[in-house]
């Protein structure tokens, strides 16, 4: 089986990289018959995966591009505080200078417009198959929607959300302006200081890292290897074809390979001879006992960036975009920042104890549209890559597509905007 051929004449098929990404090119390819191996440096829903600590959204909410025109002027390094919500730290690096020069380019209203059309479809069939995934494998428990509440603190900020709410409507996405009292009726609990709210009633998400771990269950019973705490170090190439992969244990000779290693996708590639443009956007959360008056439902601070998640008997904060490197070291500082943003939108949110500590690298593209396709010139190598802030929402679809690819399927959507090399041409 090869990208170019189109067939599934060979079925083993190997996985790099167990987060949710990795997780969903497994399913769909096992669903179609392949034999299929996934490989995990760490355990599955360990820290070490972005997929494991974030807030989880899956619904219709957040489809928007990070490039955007009103970007244009924090897309220089130094632009904002360290502290702020989005950050681009100072460094010679050759490859963020690249991906800040394709970021500018997406900073365009066209361009911003385009990756909302592309990401909004992916994220509405990934719902589709998360839906059907979690009724059939009995695990409705991990997907919950009631929708999600988007607080704006500031008149300016209200405001002008509430101006692009019919064109959001016309986008496909049912966000409506909460009138008076509303807010109470969806989180009666909870007392809010700020000047207005949004609803999207499609709002939904999944319970991490525990979605990851029964999925991760559900896809051995039905013949999927999972191989944890094994490192893939190297590819042997022969005839334009990846002929053998070395690992911390032992070696493995792959009809085809999907890199879906999310922000080491990058490192990975280039054993491949190929080159991605990506970026880690470094991400924190705190998980706390649930306060007694937290919201039952999530909601998004919008001007700090900041979402907050009920999980069962425990409350989630997830946010901060900071282009800083490989660097996945939890910053004390940036933990008081997410908490200072929720006690200036929720004064009275009672201090519980904090549980867990985290910091994850969103796999980012310049245009938040992921990598999905064959990639470079070997001819049965595909990237599952780069699907930035929004991973969770895409993986189903972006596994979707890289089944349909191998399997020489009518694709469910335009692949041409998600291939890997687009970055070439531009
Ligand atoms: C604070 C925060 C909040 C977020 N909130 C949301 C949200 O609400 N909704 C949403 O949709 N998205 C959200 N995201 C983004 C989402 O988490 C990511 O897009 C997604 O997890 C990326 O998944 P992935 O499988 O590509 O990468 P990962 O989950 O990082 O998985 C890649 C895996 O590959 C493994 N690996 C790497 N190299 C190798 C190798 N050589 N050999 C073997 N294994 C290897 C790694 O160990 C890792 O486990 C958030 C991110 C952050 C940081």
């Amino acid at each position: 089986m090869t990208p170019e051929q189109g067939t599934l004449e060979d079925p083993d098929v190997v996985v790099i990289g167990g987060g949710v990404v990795g997780l969903f090119c497994a399913q769909q390819l096992r669903r179609r018959g392949a034999g299929v191996t996934v490989l995990e440096r760490g355990a599955l829903g360990g820290s070490q995966s972005c997929s494991s600590g974030n807030t989880g959204f899956v619904g219709t909410h957040g489809a928007a591009p990070l490039a955007a025109p009103d970007m244009l002027a924090l897309a220089e390094p130094g632009a904002t505080d360290p502290d702020s919500p989005w950050y681009i730290e100072p460094r010679e690096d050759a490859g963020l200078a690249r991906w800040l020069g394709h970021f500018r380019q997406a900073c365009s209203a066209e361009a911003a417009a385009h990756g909302f059309r592309v990401l909004i479809g992916m994220k509405r069939r990934g719902l589709a198959i998360l839906r059907e995934l979690c009724a059939a494998e009995d695990m409705a428990a991990l997907l919950e929607s009631p929708g999600i509440v988007l607080a704006f603190k500031t008149a300016t900020g209200f405001d002008e959300a509430a101006r692009s709410v019919a064109r959001t409507v016309a986008g496909g996405v049912p966000l409506r302006v909460l009138g008076p009292g509303e807010l109470d009726e969806l989180a009666p609990k909870t007392t809010f200081d700020i000047h207005g709210a949004l609803y999207n009633p499609e709002g939904a998400y999944l319970h991490v890292p525990e979605f990851l771990l029964e999925f991760g269950r559900v896809l051995r019973e039905a013949g999927v290897e999972i191989r944890e705490h094994t490192d893939v170090t190297d590819f042997e190439i022969r005839d334009r074809n990846i002929v053998r992969l070395s690992t911390t244990r032992g070696e493995l000779r792959p009809g085809a390979v999907v890199i879906a290693a999310g922000a080491w996708s990058t490192e990975c590639a280039r054993m491949a001879g190929t080159d991605l443009v990506l970026q880690p956007i470094q991400g924190h959360s705190l998980t706390m006992g649930l306060p007694p008056s937290a919201p039952g439902l999530p909601v998004l601070l919008s001007e700090a960036k900041v979402a907050m998640v009920p999980l069962g008997d425990r409350l989630r904060i997830g946010g901060q975009l900071a282009l800083t490197g490989m660097n996945r070291e939890v910053s004390e500082h940036r933990l008081e920042a997410l908490r200072r943003a929720v006690h200036e939108f929720l004064p009275e949110l009672e201090e519980t104890p904090i549980l867990e500590r985290w910091s994850g690298l969103r796999p980012c593209t310049p245009d938040s549209l992921p990598l999905i396709g064959p990639a470079g010139d070997l001819r049965n190598l595909l990237v599952a890559a780069g699907h930035g802030h929004i991973g969770m929402g895409l993986a189903p679809a972006g596994g979707e597509l890289i089944a349909q690819l191998l399997a020489g399927e009518q694709p469910f959507t335009d692949p041409i905007p998600l291939r890997p090399n687009r970055f070439r041409i531009a």
